[in-house]
């Protein structure tokens, strides 16, 4: 590759030494899941069912949707189905930065339903820095500043001296703060906790779950087919949700509309005060330049996330979680980011798969598909 294509990541490469050291003792294991304790867990689906709404899939699409829906209509009856349990998947594994790329209402709803609810799952309204790390994305960070001004949404542009003074990173030509456009959560908490708060509303959540068959008549109920340890079971409901994710579609029509793409993230080990001072970051934003997300975690560590890989095939596979070379990269990443890391270990490495492609949301989330009778085939 030429000089010229390189991207700082590149050009920057960390002693093999520091990345050694780093990764000495990385556990392929989720960070998240060390703190969770033990989330209520819920029955499976032994008999047949009738229901206003059925939604598949417990990650944040399904959990978020249900939950909504029963706020509005308090009196439907909505089962929620789960192939395995609440929140394994990418919801439960990601970095944990809910970002407002282009508009503040979904984050605002959030708030007050984190707020209202009393979801105990680490929220925190930090903001966000959008940040370029090369001479090219200065200009895209300036039109997001003129867009958000238009937009009248509060921002602070910040050059290349004034985003190194905020966050001590040698990478950074530009930064664009949006304190009211980020925040930081748990994510395997939070999923746990849609997941109580739904289920108290009189969400009725199946584990184990899955649904294996889906047909939507022109006319009538649609009609699920379902499997668990308990025995298959069949569901008619007058309304599906699909919060399948990156899952093999239930819907033949679906299945070329997105792809399934790994997503890795790294962990550090808390972070002295010594440290955490020379990195400024005072006001623990999230950050995101354009391939990267990272943030601050309750006890100081660095929640590095990025690198999607797309697995040769497009099959999904456990396999593909445990990527040491992947891992690597963003290890290098993180300590070209942040050299000042160097002799801080990686606690914590893990990936999971989440749903790319022309169906896909400002937020790289896969849109659920709303379907009824008449409605979709
Ligand atoms: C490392 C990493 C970092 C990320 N960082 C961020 C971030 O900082 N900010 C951000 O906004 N996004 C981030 N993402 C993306 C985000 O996690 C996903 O977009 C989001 O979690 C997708 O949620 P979901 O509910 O659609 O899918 P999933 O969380 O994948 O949930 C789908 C669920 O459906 C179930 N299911 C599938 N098929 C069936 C079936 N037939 N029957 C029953 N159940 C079924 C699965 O078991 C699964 O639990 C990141 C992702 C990763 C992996």
């Amino acid at each position: 590759m030429g000089r010229l294509q390189q991207t700082v990541f590149e050009r920057n490469v960390p002693a093999r030494s520091v990345v050694d050291h780093a990764l000495a003792r990385t556990r392929q294991a989720v960070f998240w899941q060390d703190d969770l304790g033990t989330p209520d867990r819920y029955p499976r689906l032994s008999a047949s069912a009738r229901a206003d709404v059925v939604v598949v899939g417990g990650g944040c699409t399904g959990l978020w949707t249900a939950l909504g829906i029963k706020q509005r209509d308090p009196g439907a009856r909505v089962l929620l189905l789960e192939g395995r349990s609440v929140g394994w998947a990418a919801s439960g594994r990601d970095t944990g930065l809910v970002t407002a790329p282009l508009g503040h209402e979904n984050l605002a709803a959030m708030d007050v339903a984190v707020t209202g609810l009393g979801l105990d799952c680490g929220w925190e309204r930090t903001g966000v820095v959008d940040l370029a790390v090369e001479p090219h994305q200065i200009d895209q960070l300036q039109d997001a500043a003129v867009a958000a001004a238009v937009a009248g949404v509060p921002h602070t542009y910040l050059d290349r001296a004034k985003v190194r003074a905020e966050i001590a990173s040698p990478t950074y030509e530009a930064g664009l703060v949006r304190p009211g456009g980020g925040a930081l959560v748990d994510p395997a908490r939070l999923a746990a906790e849609l997941a109580r708060a739904a289920s108290a509303l009189g969400v009725e959540i199946f584990e184990e779950t899955r649904a294996v068959r889906l047909a939507v008549p022109a006319r009538g109920a649609v009609a699920l087919r379902t499997t668990s340890p308990a025995g298959e079971a069949s569901v008619r409901a007058e309304r599906v949700v699909l919060g399948t994710g990156a899952f093999p579609p239930l819907l033949r029509r679906h299945r070329r509309q997105a792809a399934a793409v790994y997503e890795h993230a790294v962990a550090t080990e808390p972070l002295d005060a010594g440290l955490l001072a020379a990195l400024g970051w005072r006001g623990r934003q999230g950050l995101a330049d354009a391939a990267h997300r990272y943030r601050l975690t309750d006890d100081d560590r660095i929640v590095f996330g990025g690198y999607a890989v797309r697995p040769a095939g497009g099959r999904m596979s456990r396999a593909h979680e445990n990527q040491p070379e992947t891992a690597r990269r963003l290890a290098e990443h993180l300590l070209t980011t942040f050299p000042q890391l160097e002799g801080v270990r990686l606690t914590h490495r893990w990936a999971a798969a989440t749903a790319r492609g022309v169906r896909t949301g400002p937020d790289r989330l896969a849109q659920p598909g709303a379907l009824g009778p008449g409605r979709d085939t």
